[in-house]
């Protein structure tokens, strides 16, 4: 591990996929740094490559052109230093919301005592500590997810991956849930890099955006968000960053 890496480097990454006619060209020649403890938003328009982008980042899926490096090393699979959470949360719903959180803390091994402590720390830290022994099928969207985040969190990942998270719950459920995540970014110092296809959603949370092209995805610009937080949508300067955002991905 090299200290003075970027925490991610995506170094020139393209993805064909082999369709059923012919290749898809997903991504082409994707490049970009994320910074030790930044919150970075990847934000294009739909098929654009974001999800395919986030897959290659978390190891599940192999570029096949250019790498991604994380703290400057090549990644080759899924690592424990990454903490994943995805658009339709993947709980198991045969676990309560103590069992999921816990989840990757049974496959590091950590006993029963230790578990319970970090769990409980952690559903402290999303809210949830009176829903510890709930199955998901009764938790509404807004929940879901908060379980996803502390369960992605428990592991203490140097980084946080998240494909448009909040895309299935309400628009005040969503607005609260930023707020939730900000301040647990504030409160942990990781480093997030968070994939949307909300323009709005990029600037209320990033300190930079990765504007994504249309189909092949390749990165059109990366801007810096130098709005102090917590953000206003009613304020002009985000109305201005709002419309450099959508002028960029519709050029
Ligand atoms: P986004 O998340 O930005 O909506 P995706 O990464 O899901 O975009 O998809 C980018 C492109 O790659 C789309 O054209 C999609 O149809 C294609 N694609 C995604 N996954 C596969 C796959 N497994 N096989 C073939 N094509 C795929
Ligand atoms: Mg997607």
């Amino acid at each position: 591990m090299t200290d003075d890496a970027p925490r991610v480097t995506v170094a020139g990454v393209s993805k064909t996929y082999d369709g059923d006619e012919g290749p898809v060209r997903a991504l082409a020649d994707v490049a970009f740094d994320v910074h030790d403890g930044e919150f970075v938003c990847i934000v294009g328009p739909s098929g654009c490559g974001k999800t395919t982008l986030f897959r290659i980042i978390g190891g599940l899926e192999r570029a096949t052109g250019g790498e991604v490096l994380l703290s400057g090393e090549p990644v080759t699979g899924p690592s424990p230093d990454l903490g994943i959470v995805f658009q339709e949360y993947h709980l198991f719903p045969w676990r309560t919301v103590r069992g999921n959180v816990g989840f990757g803390l049974e496959q590091a091994g950590l006993d029963r005592e230790r578990r319970r402590e970090r769990v409980d720390e952690m559903l402290e830290l999303v809210g949830l500590e009176g829903s510890g022994d709930t199955y998901p099928s009764r938790l509404s969207g807004g929940m879901k997810q908060r379980v996803a985040l502390a369960r992605a969190l428990a592991v203490d990942p140097e980084l946080l991956l998240m494909d448009e998270p909040f895309g299935s719950v309400d628009a005040q459920t969503r607005a609260r849930l930023h707020g939730e995540l900000l301040d647990v970014w504030a409160e942990t110092g990781k480093t997030v890099l968070f994939v949307t296809h909300d323009v709005e959603e990029a600037v209320k949370l990033a300190d930079r955006i990765v504007v994504m092209s249309p189909a092949p995805g390749t990165v059109r610009e990366v801007v810096d968000v130098d709005l102090p937080r917590p953000r206003d949508r009613t304020d002009p300067a985000f109305a201005e960053y709002q419309e450099r955002v959508l002028s960029l991905i519709r050029d």
